[in-house]
């Protein structure tokens, strides 16, 4: 059984980028019969907001985009996240890292400070686990095959930051497995974080998902669209519009004669094929500029 979902945080309104990540895992998860479940990524208290809730509950509504089941939160699990990280510790995987954001400023790799830290500091610490040196890989299905490792890339990362936040990697691996995700089909600016994802899911003994990273929408200037651009935020009065923008982008051509989400999506899933997403991993957002 197919089970798939969206995850939006919950930190600002919905952008076009993000549309499109619903519409694709939405059509790939009802043309394969399976479930959408929605989750909301709140774990980040400080940014997250019950207006941004409310806005991307009301654009997935308008737009047609009706979830399965109940909505799930990332705040629910909060036990769960310190279990692993208990787990992770008591495995001598991880370690306390006092290091400011300016004495790494320079770094693209940790260099490993503080790797023999194992004890609790007296200051405010993040925890990071220690990667090993090998490659990762794992087919995309719509970027191919990745391959990467993690030692080379960002090297031993945060599991929980100085502000007690459990970061994104570990908190959405926990997230899929509880909600017994199957697919996961998102943007591709976390395909990094995906080789991070993996190695915990092993390491964690939890359920793999199979991935499929759709290109995120750049501006024409290169730079992604981020829920601080405001101007991009979806307009919600215009919903067939978005759609057909968002299908377009993923390698669908709707014909004009659907005036109805709910007539338009049911085309989409008839006609969705990921194969004719097209590959890369950024593409121009051509349709709002
Ligand atoms: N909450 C993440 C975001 O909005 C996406 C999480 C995911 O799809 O794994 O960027
Ligand atoms: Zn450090």
């Amino acid at each position: 059984m197919y089970v798939g979902r969206f995850a939006p945080t919950t930190s600002g309104p919905l952008h076009l980028g993000s549309l499109l990540a619903a519409v694709a895992s939405y059509l790939d998860a009802r043309a394969h019969d399976g479930q959408w479940l929605l989750r909301l990524d709140d774990i980040d208290e400080q940014r997250a907001t019950a207006d941004a809730e409310q806005i991307a509950l009301a654009t997935l509504k308008h737009h047609g985009l009706s979830w399965d089941g109940l909505i799930s939160r990332q705040v629910h699990n909060r036990d769960r996240y310190w279990n692993a990280i208990d787990t992770l510790r008591s495995r001598g995987l991880t370690f306390y890292c006092t290091c400011s954001r300016k004495k790494l400023r320079n770094e693209s790799t940790y260099p490993g400070y503080c790797r023999t830290r194992h004890e609790k500091p007296n200051v405010p610490a993040s925890i990071r686990v220690l990667v090993p040196d090998i490659e990762f890989s794992f087919t995309d299905r719509i970027q191919g095959s990745v391959r990467g490792n993690l030692a080379d890339q960002e090297g031993d990362f945060i599991v929980l930051r100085k502000e007690s936040i459990v970061s994104y990697p570990l908190a959405v691996v926990i997230d899929d497995d509880v909600t017994g995700v199957t697919d996961v089909v998102r943007g591709a600016d976390l395909l990094e974080s995906t080789l991070a994802q993996i190695f915990l899911i092993r390491t964690l003994n939890l359920s793999e998902q199979r991935y499929a990273h759709i290109p995120v929408l750049n501006q024409r200037d290169g730079v992604k669209l981020s829920k601080r651009d405001r101007a991009f935020a979806i307009d919600n009065r215009t919903p067939v519009l978005n759609l057909v923008s968002a299908l377009h982008m993923l390698g669908l051509n709707p014909p004009s004669k659907y005036k109805d989400v709910h007539k338009l999506l049911a085309w989409a899933t008839e006609q969705w094929d990921i194969r004719s997403v097209p590959k890369g991993r950024s593409i121009l957002d051509f349709m709002s500029i």
